[in-house]
């Protein structure tokens, strides 16, 4: 594979930009492959080579690559009438409009620019709202870049997970394992008082994917609303991806008091939101008075380019055919494995995917889990499966990188670059590309 352009283009990067990219993920090893150009459910480098993308942009990507004509003619039409104007356009109220007819928690949208700045703000709307100072987060949960959240340890103590961030910050999170009800409770008792919020995703799908056992989210649910905080539920990956146009909540039956979106919701152009009650939601400026503002917020051509692709979705099957290749790729893996490599956890739901690198093999398979973990007791795995942060960091995460990605990549499929992030099917990808990747699994396992 000549990967000459990628190479020249990476050392010229390495002037430049730290580490050659802008966002860490991106640096794969030895370098990254520089994209060129996306072309439906693939990508082709700066050196010609097609990959199968499973990355997706990391996961906003619901229609791949080529975007329907609806979509490119809502961008242009908005382009054309000028790139954006710091006063409100009708194209935000639509899209508010939409989200909050689909997602059942949400009476009340603000859009935001990513998903980090869709935490922060939630955070600190949490913070505002109870008087509270306290954040619960979830192990190998991640909020994007902002400081609440980058944080390690235990209910026993929180530090920074980057330098940076002051020790005060991180004194004022309590990390707690994923899926355990009891560590949860433990810490509402010691500070059930003095917590704003509970911030989670629904499925892990930056260190996994790990789905939530059966009755966590309602216990997240039922014990944040006895102790007066707010559930912030981040479905900045699963939004509009998983449960369809319902999101992750609908699908699981929660009802968080605050949702975190980003990714799917902006078509591929940069956004965030939050949603939520309409008596907390007043509580930002301008009616309320926790600050939150933003010179791009609710961007025009954003707004366009997302309201179109989930309007696109509503109308045209998007959701059964992005969920139907998702469970095909992982019936596949799932035999794979029960050859080649029974210890690992086939794991995702709906169009998002990964193969874990667990350790233990399941004495059967009678019974097991046909399509991605579900967390089922029944599942002879379900003792070994993941269900925390921690779990998925003790799998072979070096086998993962060094020698697994490498060689997919090597057969044309790009994987997202480590054994943590989700991957994703798009509306783009075929039953063609299913079966090749699921023969380059067959030969890199
Ligand atoms: N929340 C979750 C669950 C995410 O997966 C991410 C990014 O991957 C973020 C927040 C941060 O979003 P962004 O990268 O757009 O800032």
């Amino acid at each position: 594979m000549n990967e000459s352009n990628s190479r020249a283009l990476y050392d010229r990067a390495l002037s430049v930009l730290p580490g050659g990219v802008n966002s860490p993920v991106r640096a794969t090893r030895p370098y990254p492959f520089f994209i060129k150009r996306g072309d439906g459910g693939h990508v082709i480098d700066a050196d010609g080579n097609r990959y199968i993308d499973y990355v997706n942009g990391y996961g906003p990507l619901l229609l791949g690559h080529d975007l329907p004509e609806q979509v490119t003619a809502a961008i242009q039409r908005t382009v054309a009438e000028g790139p954006m104007f710091g006063a409100p356009t009708e194209v935000e109220v639509e899209h508010a409009e939409f989200i909050a007819r689909h997602v059942p928690s949400v009476e009340m949208v603000r859009f935001v620019n990513s998903g980090t700045e869709a935490t922060v703000s939630a955070v600190r709307l949490a913070r505002g709202y109870t008087g509270r100072d306290k954040i619960v987060v979830m192990q190998g949960g991640y909020h994007g870049a902002q400081e609440s959240t980058l944080v390690k340890g235990d209910a026993s103590g929180a530090a920074p997970s980057s330098p940076g961030i002051p020790a005060e910050f991180a004194a004022k999170s309590i990390p707690v394992p994923f899926n355990d009800e009891q560590a949860l409770r433990n810490v509402f008792e010691a500070h059930g008082d003095d917590i704003a919020a509970v911030i989670a995703e629904p499925i892990l799908g930056n260190y996994g994917i790990v789905p939530p056992v059966d009755g966590y989210l309602e216990s997240l649910r039922s014990i944040t609303e006895t102790h007066g905080s707010l559930l912030i539920l981040d479905e900045v990956i699963t939004g509009f991806r998983v449960g369809g146009l319902q999101c992750a909540q609908g699908k699981f039956d929660v009802d968080p008091d605050l949702t975190t979106f980003g990714k799917v919701i902006g078509g591929g152009f940069p956004v965030g939101a939050i949603g939520g009650k309409v008596e907390i939601m007043e509580q930002f400026t301008p009616s309320g008075d926790v600050f939150q503002a933003g010179t791009f917020s609710g961007h025009p051509v954003t707004m366009a380019a997302g309201l179109e692709t989930l309007k696109f979705a509503a109308e045209n099957k998007v959701y059964d055919h992005v969920d139907d290749l998702g469970d095909q790729l992982r019936r596949g893996l799932t035999d794979i494995v029960k050859d080649q490599a029974p210890s690992y956890t086939v794991a995702g739901t709906d169009s998002m995917f990964k193969l874990i690198f667990t350790r233990d093999a399941p004495d059967s398979w009678d019974g097991h889990c046909e399509a991605g973990c579900t967390q089922n007791p029944d599942c002879p795995r379900y003792d070994a499966c993941p269900k925390n942060g921690g779990d998925v960091k003790a799998a072979e995460t070096d086998r993962w990188e060094r020698l697994f990605w490498p060689k997919m990549k090597e057969q044309g499929v790009f994987l997202t670059a480590n054994q943590f992030e989700s991957q994703f099917v798009s509306y783009a990808h075929t039953e063609t590309d299913i079966e090749q990747t699921l023969e380059a699994y067959k030969h890199a396992l």
